[in-house]
């Protein structure tokens, strides 16, 4: 484990140095403005035996309750779902959990005036309940945002392109779609504050619930499910049938989708998933070797579809132009 622990430091140094943060000095930044604890929790919580100890349990239940029992293990898409975290444990410890931490650093220093200090000073766990409630209400709109604006839509089409759900799925987004979500739910830090530690907690946490509402798991979690998202309120989400599309954002929480109409009262559907016709983003082959091509078309996908709707734009605007003369 320590020889892995040395390369990915290397790894890593590599990375900040080619991006011209150092980790010495975002630690230093944090622990200096009260955020040694925050380290801490963030440093156990992003352990790989940590994050393992989150992920067995979903893969125990997804072969005693499937939701698709005859669901294939071994896919090339699966395979995928575990190349796609990997720029994330490059970059130094977790990714999100330190994105916010910088987030709320810079909010504190540079845009202290935006702080209404709702949570400050409150005991741990209602800054953490806060911290939940305030964040899952961001995250219902950044992801009907990515749903409902074209443009966005082409990353997140990525998350939806897995046909298999399994617990993996849930890293499944493009590095881009991943910097957007982060930037609008860190976006409460700045008006409810808060500690560190409370946010960090909530984001980690909040990771682990991934894996169980992308595992393949036949359950709608009963009464709690009115309440809390559930494996199979999620599958209907990725549905590839029409009467399901733009439904159940909510990924922790129930009650935004049922006060904003886009909740599905079906708690018994399990339908198949995935993005029909996606031909050009689906990966088709097991092969590990096509795998990373797969990786890096997907990765091309957005930024093809954006050129493409810039020049249709673009033609129908010079169209239009031209229309008044020739009549
Ligand atoms: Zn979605
Ligand atoms: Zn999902």
């Amino acid at each position: 484990m320590s020889s892995l622990n040395d390369a990915l430091n290397v790894v890593q140094d590599a990375v900040t140095g080619f991006i011209g943060v150092d980790v010495a000095t975002i630690k230093q930044a944090v622990i200096a403005s009260g955020g040694q604890q925050a380290w801490d929790v963030i440093t156990y919580l992003t352990n790989p035996k940590v994050l393992l100890m989150a992920l067995i349990p979903c893969l125990i239940i997804e072969r005693l309750r499937p939701a698709a029992p005859h669901q294939a293990h071994r896919t090339g898409g699966l395979l995928l779902d575990f190349l796609y975290p990997i720029p994330r444990i490059l970059i130094p410890t977790a990714f999100l959990g330190l994105g916010t931490m910088l987030a709320m650093y810079i909010y504190k220093t540079y845009l202290p005036f935006l702080n209404t200090g709702l949570l400050d000073n409150k005991p741990l766990w209602v800054q953490t309940l806060g911290a939940f409630i305030v964040s899952d209400f961001m995250f219902y709109w950044s992801h009907r945002i990515r749903h409902e604006v074209r443009w966005f839509w082409y990353f997140h089409a990525i998350h939806h392109s897995q046909k298999h759900l399994n617990p993996a799925t849930t890293h499944r987004t493009h590095p881009i779609e991943t910097i957007i979500s982060g930037a609008i739910r860190t976006i409460p830090i700045a008006f409810v504050g808060g500690s560190y530690p409370a946010w960090v907690l909530f984001v980690v946490l909040n990771n682990f619930w991934g894996y169980f509402i992308h595992a393949n798991i036949r359950t709608n979690l009963g009464w709690l499910g009115n309440f809390i998202v559930s494996p199979q309120y999620h599958r209907v989400h990725h549905s590839t049938l029409e009467e399901h599309f733009d439904i159940n954002y909510g990924e922790r929480l129930v009650i935004w989708d049922k006060l904003f109409g886009t909740y599905c009262p079906d708690r018994q559907v399990y339908p198949p998933t995935g993005i029909p016709n996606a031909a050009w983003i689906e990966e088709n082959s097991n092969n590990p070797v096509k795998i990373p091509l797969y990786y890096l078309k997907q990765m091309a996908y957005p930024f093809v579809r954006i050129g493409q709707s810039v020049k249709e734009t673009g033609r129908l605007a010079l169209a239009r132009l031209r229309a008044p003369s020739q009549a």
